[in-house]
């Protein structure tokens, strides 16, 4: 940052938003000692956690707000016309991003003695300013919207299955343990359901991997219709799903899987063109809680199961 040796004119000044509207013999005598600076592009103005108390107006060029300097993309870009740290300059509190110039500018500094001088001598001055301070405060809030949004976002996709919409194995991992304590702690049942689709790779291998894709995506369907809102449904892994129904014995689990066996049989597997594909089947292995801290031994129980349902034929639910 280089200090320009020329001395400041109402031409300098005239468009920057601080100045609308303002008696221009009042300010420019308050601004007789403010310098300009010159910056060069990718220099730094403003340091995040730096506590700085001048406000800066942008003569020509301009800056980006970054929230990190490690090349990250820009929350805000600040042009010719438009001021930097007005928020500072009030509350002296340390400044909450980095300002970085976007290419060769120069600023005015107009150091904190002065500013409080200029807004108590033009009524002007203190309304642009309060008008300035409300589209930081209204610009943060839509900020922090998005990044809220953009959270959101990424924790749906950490927890959820993009083929099939169903909760993924992390979810599992996660939540099985507390849904069995939950469970354990209301006295309350807790059964599960390991099902896997018969002879899928023999599928795969005959109507293409996409068509695959469709009958995963059927039966994951047909599986969420059919169990309650309360029933808990995982792509446990490839074609292996796993779910988690609360308050259901292992009888009255067997008679829903049963039930739920047919049901995915008789579901229609249609691709992007409108063509029938042939149905699938499901083995499903049925297991109730016993011991509500060791849930590797329920996911066991349930895959012993499944894997008998297998043995003996397939299409079959075992317990
Ligand atoms: P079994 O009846 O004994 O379960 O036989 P299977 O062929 O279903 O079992 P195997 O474990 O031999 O093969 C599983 C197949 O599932 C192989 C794999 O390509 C397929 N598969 C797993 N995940 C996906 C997927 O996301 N999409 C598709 N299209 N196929 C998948
Ligand atoms: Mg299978
Ligand atoms: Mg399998």
């Amino acid at each position: 940052m280089k200090k320009v040796d020329t001395r400041i004119t109402v031409s300098d000044i005239k468009d920057q938003e601080l100045f609308n509207d303002v008696d221009f013999d009042t300010v420019m005598s308050l601004l007789q000692n403010c310098e300009i600076y010159s910056i060069e592009k990718d220099e730094i103005l403003i340091r995040a956690s730096d506590v700085n108390n001048n406000i800066y107006l942008i003569l020509s060029g301009s800056f980006n707000v970054l929230l990190s300097n490690d090349g990250s993309s820009p929350v805000a870009n600040i042009n010719a016309g438009q001021s930097i740290g007005e928020m500072a300059a009030i509350d002296h509190q340390p400044a909450s991003a980095y300002v970085k110039a976007a290419e060769d500018s120069r600023v005015l500094v107009i150091e904190e003695d002065v500013v409080w001088s200029l807004i108590g001598s033009s009524h002007a001055i203190a309304s642009n300013l309060l008008v300035i301070l409300s589209q930081r405060l209204r610009y943060g809030n839509s900020v922090i919207n998005i990044i809220k949004s953009q959270l959101r976002e990424y924790e749906h996709n950490a927890t959820v299955d993009a083929l099939t919409s169903l909760y993924n194995r992390r979810w599992l991992d996660n939540m099985l343990n507390r849904v069995m304590q939950r469970c354990h702690k209301d006295s309350k049942v807790l059964s599960v359901m390991m099902i896997d689709i018969d002879n899928f790779k023999k599928y795969n291998d005959e109507y293409g991997h996409l068509a695959g894709d469709i009958a995963l995506r059927a039966v994951s369907k047909t599986i969420v219709q059919y169990l309650r809102p309360e029933d808990l449904v995982t792509r446990y892994g490839g074609e292996e799903l796993f779910a988690l129904l609360p308050e259901l014995d292992v009888k009255s689990t067997f008679t829903v899987a049963e039930r739920l066996r047919k049901a995915v049989k008789q579901t229609k597997i249609i691709d992007k063109e409108g063509n029938h594909l042939p149905s699938v089947t499901i083995s499903i292995g049925v297991a109730e809680m016993q011991d509500p801290d060791d849930s590797h031994k329920l996911i066991e129980a349930a895959d012993i199961a499944m894997y008998e349902a297998k043995h003996t034929g397939r299409d079959k639910v075992c317990s």
